[in-house]
Formats: C-alpha cells, sequence, structure tokens
C-alpha cells in the first residue's frame, strides 16, 4: 500500500503524542515527535547558560545550533522512540517544568525553526511517518495527504499534564501548569514565524471528552478514508 503523511497539530498538552504514537504503531509509520527537537534545543540553552532570564543569547545559539545532534532512537522495550541530545537520552529530561516553560521562546526563533523544519522535512522524506506538532500541516509538509487538528479546553489539558508529571515524581502545581498551558499558546499563536493554526485542510478533533480509545478509533477511520482502504 502506498504510504502516506499524516500531520497532527494541535494546542500544548492535548494527547496529540498519545494518538500519534499509537497510530504509528498500529499502522506500522515511524512516529517523530517535532515538539521533542525544540525541546532538545531548550534543554540545551538552559544547561549551556544561554537564558537570562526569558532572554536567550540569540548570537551564541546561532553559532551553536549546526553542531547539536538530536536524533530518535527506538527503545526496543516499549517499541517507542526516544530523544537523544549530543548522544544522551534526554526523553525525561526535555518534559520537566522548566523546559517546558522555556520552549516556546526557543520555538519563536526564526533561525531555530528553519534548522528543525529542515530536519523534519528530511525524516519524512520516504514517507510512511506521523508527526506531531504546531506547523506540520501548515509548513512542514503543506501536501500531507492526513491532517488532523486536535483541541481541547485548556482546563482539561492542564489536569493531564498534571497527572502525568505527578504520575513521574516531577513537581508542578496544577495552577502553574495551567498557566504554562495557556502561555504556550499564547506565544504559539502569536509569533510571526509559522504561528499555530490549524491548516484550511485538516480535519478538526476536539477529545476534551473522548476516551483514548474513542479517539485511536477515529483516528484510524480518517486513516483508512485518507489511503482508501477498509
Ligand atoms: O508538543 P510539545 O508540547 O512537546 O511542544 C513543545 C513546544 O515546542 C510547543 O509549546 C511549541 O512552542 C513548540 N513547537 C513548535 N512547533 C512544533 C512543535 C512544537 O513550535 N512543530
Amino acid at each position: 500500500m502506498k504510504k502516506i503523511i499524516i500531520a497532527i497539530d494541535g494546542f500544548s498538552s492535548c494527547g496529540k503524542s498519545t494518538m500519534a504514537k499509537d497510530l504509528a504503531r498500529e499502522i506500522g509509520y515511524i512516529y517523530i515527535d517535532s515538539g521533542a527537537m525544540y525541546r532538545a534545543v531548550t534543554l540545551y540553552c538552559l544547561e549551556h547558560g544561554l537564558f537570562q532570564g526569558d532572554t536567550i543569547d540569540t548570537e551564541r545559539l546561532k553559532a551553536e545550533l549546526p553542531d547539536l545532534d538530536i536524533a530518535f532512537k527506538l527503545n526496543h522495550e516499549t517499541g517507542r522512540p526516544q530523544t537523544y541530545l549530543d548522544g544522551k537520552l534526554v526523553e525525561n529530561d526535555i518534559r520537566t517544568l522548566a523546559v517546558s516553560s522555556k520552549v516556546s521562546i526557543v520555538a519563536a526563533l526564526d533561525f531555530v525553526r528553519e534548522a528543525m523544519v529542515r530536519l523534519q522535512q528530511q525524516m519524512g522524506h520516504e514517507k510512511g511517518i506521523v508527526m506531531d506538532g504546531r506547523d506540520i500541516g501548515t509548513t512542514v509538509f503543506p501536501d500531507a495527504e492526513l491532517k488532523i487538528f486536535v483541541t481541547a479546553s485548556p482546563e482539561i489539558r492542564a489536569h493531564r499534564r498534571f497527572d502525568e508529571l505527578q504520575a513521574k515524581g516531577e513537581p508542578g502545581s496544577y495552577e502553574e501548569i495551567l498557566h504554562n498551558v495557556e502561555e504556550r499558546d499564547r506565544i504559539d499563536m502569536n509569533r510571526s514565524v509559522s504561528p499555530l493554526r490549524k491548516a484550511d485542510d485538516a480535519i478538526e478533533l476536539d477529545n476534551s471528552h473522548l476516551t483514548i480509545q474513542e479517539q485511536k478509533e477515529w483516528l484510524l477511520a480518517r486513516f483508512r478514508e485518507a489511503t482508501g482502504t477498509k
């Protein structure tokens, strides 16, 4: 069967990655978490002292970015890809609130976006991928055969993120997380380069009241429609 590109975009913490991962596994496609790439750059900035409060040393980042090695490798136990930065496994380190609260600043920089988009396009070169993010259907793969735009209320999204962090024993209050979710939405929607918006040909999914199973079935049905399979 001809392989396609599936772009899943939407707001922060609305379960895009869970649905994208599940779908990719089900249909035998490669899953790529584009947000993890922006998070890895942010972790690099935090670990190398490129931040002064919310201000970033863009000249240094511009000079050092080409040498950053961001890669995904499959964890054979879970069957899921994990993020590596300069050869080090950073899958957990990039999900902390410290990184979440700075990532939208880094993701708004045009030279960072250019470099990440180029990498993402290379990864999708042979199709057969599910990529989630903010600008996959609008900028990275405007010709993707299936585009989904996911939404859910900020409160529901903050609850999900809160539960996730609690389960991992990470710090962060619900109020703090809600603030972070709303702040990231605001920055992502208002930045000048590739702002978060629904592509005209994307199918919208509000998953506020859907279970993971219902969401999975909905998505599989869209995949079958897009590929003309039963
Ligand atoms: O998807 P996730 O929440 O991990 O993404 C982290 C951040 O990276 C987002 O808040 C957004 O600022 C940025 N991002 C982006 N474009 C993408 C993916 C993520 O700007 N394609």
